[in-house]
């Protein structure tokens, strides 16, 4: 029987991650309180206590660590290329720049760090299509591309006709594959986050809702 919704989550859990989720009962004093154990908590505590090993660092979580959007979620590592053009419009052509060549990096990063601690998460990185099954979808890929293209950021490569079986449909008239791409089981390797931490010395509470800040 499921205990959590959704599956990504239950499938992640085991009975010791139970026992191990303590609360926070006493007070405590620490040089830095990150709020939330999700992917975005989990790897500033990670990356603070890397550059700053002597730092005290502590986690609150109101439900078990990635009980949030990161343990359930497509569990799709794409970059923003695609999103290039609509980057420009927001944040100018440096921040799209930098946001479209940081997800390409973050796609391998986060494969590197998943192997050098060895999280069982299912992570795959072997690239991803976009296809079109019709004129109007063909044509809506070429600006995408030619826009990388003219910025040096192209990543993509039009699908061969041989290769366009790969794809899983008949349907499909033409792809374009981008290698900087994968899928990971997300709340395995969300938990694998707060193992990493745990192990680098951050104390991490669960069952422990944030509630009011006194200076
Ligand atoms: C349906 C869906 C599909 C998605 N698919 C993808 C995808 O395929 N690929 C992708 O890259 N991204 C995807 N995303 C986005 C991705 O899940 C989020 O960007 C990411 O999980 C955000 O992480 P986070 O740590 O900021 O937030 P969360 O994971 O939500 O973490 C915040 C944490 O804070 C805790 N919290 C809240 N209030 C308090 C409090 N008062 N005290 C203590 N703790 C508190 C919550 O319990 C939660 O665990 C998807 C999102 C959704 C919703």
């Amino acid at each position: 029987m499921k205990r959590f919704q959704p599956f990504w989550f239950d499938d992640a859990i085991a009975e010791a991650d139970l026992v191990s989720a303590k609360p926070l009962q006493h007070n405590l004093e620490t040089g830095a309180c990150i709020v939330g154990g999700g992917f975005t908590g989990l790897w500033t505590a990670i990356m603070l206590k890397q550059q700053k090993p002597e730092l005290d660092v502590t986690v609150i979580e109101k439900d078990l660590c990635g009980q949030g959007g990161s343990g359930r979620n497509g569990g799709a590592m794409l970059t923003w290329s695609t999103k290039f053009a609509s980057l420009v419009k927001l944040y100018g052509l440096e921040q799209a720049r930098f946001l479209a060549q940081s997800s390409k990096q973050a796609v391998h990063e986060i494969k590197r760090i998943i192997d050098r601690h060895g999280i069982d998460c299912d992570c795959r990185v072997d690239g991803t299509y976009y296809t079109a099954s019709n004129q109007a979808q063909i044509a809506s890929l070429a600006p995408v591309v030619s826009l990388l293209e003219r910025h040096h950021l192209n990543h993509w490569r039009t699908v061969d006709k041989e290769g366009l079986r790969a794809t899983g449909s008949e349907a499909n008239l033409h792809a374009i594959y981008c290698p900087h791409a994968g899928s990971v089981q997300p709340a395995k390797l969300v938990r694998g986050h707060r193992y990493i931490a745990v192990e680098l010395g951050v104390r991490v509470f669960e069952k422990t809702a944030y509630q009011s800040h006194t200076d």
